[in-house]
């Protein structure tokens, strides 16, 4: 069998979107399952919408991921077109560049083959030309495209050009799509497309097929959007003679209400989800199964890496849109975040931590990471729930120690048997705390919840927090205790709810 090679050719205009990322995970995979190679390519023909730092972006973002890249944009490619970064990779491969603007001249050679076999010709029609011909179509309630007036006029090199396709008039076309199954045009319908722009850059059709050969890429995935210009890019190969790769078009990422994923749903860039709080290999597991199950009837949705890399095969993608289900997601991270050890959880964590202003401390940030990774979905929650182990200056939501007839007063009498209690714990650790406090039922004739909760608030300032002994472990003695004394001095000058 033939090397499998697989790309990912975006355009460098801003930030990858998960829609995108999931044709990405899909052709890596299948690289990777085969033994094979994945490229990155970096499509920038379209000059206008470039965005500078978004090479850099595009190869952070897929690291984040673990989506690693076996050829692409070498430093050298990188400082020519201005976008070379201090640590950027040495990635680059046997059939750079890899970025395209800097392979105009291949583009402008085949372009010229074209030329020489009948397959092209160059057009000089000015776009005021073309608008005239597009009203007057329009008019004629005819589809707008060009009219091929150029075509047998032989219009000279010294002219300003476009080189367009010669597309056959009347030909049908069948396509072997590796998910959509077999796709017919019968008579295209497309017109003599661009293939050269004037500026001597490439179109997409152009380029795609000339680098998808020149690169040897053996399974061309992309979003089925481009299936309806697929055509042009068969009769290119044809009037090239290259053998075409294995085409697999895969369909758009949607949200729950089944419209295109966009920001209304949730995070669409893998920033954003890193941002978010989501662990990389969650989300790469998540996003490979929409549209992809390894088998029928499979339950198992939890998949490392490897497992992923081990199972995948193109015969199982669906060619139905797939959902992005953003509950799922967080289920699935905490699922993640669960199975992390403790010390890699909070070796993932402090970096939430410190983005929240806090200035951890590792000696209790260990002792309660265990509870802690119990209790959230997302990495961004465990700020909120540990800064009052990082911090003097706790506030305290007195009010919510007010409930099943707990007032003030009542809350007070409890907070003073507790400090008794607590003082005579000879080892201040969870179980003993458990230990001192629970006979805190029998004196007051009140469920532990309710009384458990006027400490939790006295000591943390919130309702919810790490379990109260674990917490109050990692806190320590001192600042327990102090705590409690701060709150028994608060606590006159309030009034029942
Ligand atoms: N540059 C194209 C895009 O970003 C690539 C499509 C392809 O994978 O061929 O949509």
């Amino acid at each position: 069998m033939k090397e499998v090679r697989t790309r990912f050719a975006p355009s460098p205009t801003g930030f990858l979107h998960v829609g995108s990322v999931r044709t990405t995970i899909f052709a890596w995979l299948l690289a990777r399952h085969f033994g094979g190679k994945f490229l990155l390519r970096v499509e920038d023909t379209d000059q206008e919408r470039l965005v500078p730092g978004a090479i850099r972006a595009l190869l952070e973002d897929l690291a984040w991921m673990g989506i690693d890249v076996d050829e692409g944009p070498s430093r050298k490619d990188l400082e020519m077109v201005g976008e070379l970064w201090e640590g950027a990779p040495e990635i680059g491969g046997p059939y750079g560049p890899y970025i395209q603007s800097l392979r105009r001249v291949r583009y402008q050679e085949v372009a010229e083959e074209l030329i020489r076999c009948g397959a092209a010709y160059r057009c000089d029609c000015t776009p005021e030309m073309l608008e005239r011909e597009r009203l007057e179509q329009m008019a004629r309630k005819e589809l707008p495209g060009y009219s091929g007036y150029c075509r047998d006029r032989n219009v000279p090199a010294s002219a300003k050009h476009v080189v367009r396709f010669r597309m056959p008039l009347k030909r049908s076309l069948t396509l072997m799509d590796a998910v959509k199954g077999r796709v017919t045009w019968d008579n295209i319908s497309l017109r003599d497309m661009v293939l050269l722009k004037s500026d001597g850059l490439p179109t997409y059709h152009l380029a795609v097929v000339v680098d998808d050969h020149d690169m040897k890429i053996s399974h061309v995935m992309r979003a089925d959007e481009w299936l309806a210009t697929a055509p042009l890019h068969i009769l290119l190969y044809e009037a090239l003679g290259w053998e075409m790769p294995v085409f697999a078009h895969l369909p758009n990422v949607m949200g729950n209400d089944g419209k295109k994923l966009s920001k209304r749903h949730g995070a669409t860039h893998v920033s954003l989800f890193r941002e978010g709080g989501y662990l990389p290999e969650a989300l790469l597991n998540f996003v490979s199964l929409i549209g992809w199950a390894p088998g029928e009837g499979e339950e198992q949705e939890v998949f490392s890496r490897d497992e992923l890399i081990k199972r995948f095969s193109l015969e199982r993608v669906n060619n139905a849109g797939g959902i992005f289900d953003y509950s799922k997601l967080n289920w699935m991270n905490g699922v993640y975040i669960r199975n992390l050890s403790n010390e890699e959880f909070v070796k993932r964590a402090l970096p939430f931590i410190e983005k929240a202003g806090l200035t951890p401390r590792l000696d209790r940030f260990n002792k309660v990471s265990a509870v802690v990774k119990e209790r959230v979905r997302l990495m961004t929650e465990v700020p909120e729930m540990v800064a009052f182990l990082f911090t003097d200056k706790i506030e305290r939501d007195l009010p919510a120690m007010f409930q099943k007839g707990i007032d003030a007063a009542k809350a007070r009498e409890i907070l003073l048997s507790a400090e008794k209690r607590l003082e005579a714990v000879q080892n201040f650790v969870a179980h003993d705390l458990e230990a001192a406090l629970r006979p805190l039922e029998q004196e007051f004739s009140m469920k532990l919840g309710p009384l458990f909760g006027v400490v939790r608030i006295a000591v943390t300032g919130k309702k919810v927090t790490p379990p109260l002994f674990e917490s109050l472990e990692a806190l320590g003695r001192d600042d327990t205790m102090k705590r409690i004394r701060e709150t028994l001095e608060a606590l006159p000058s309030l009034q029942a709810a």
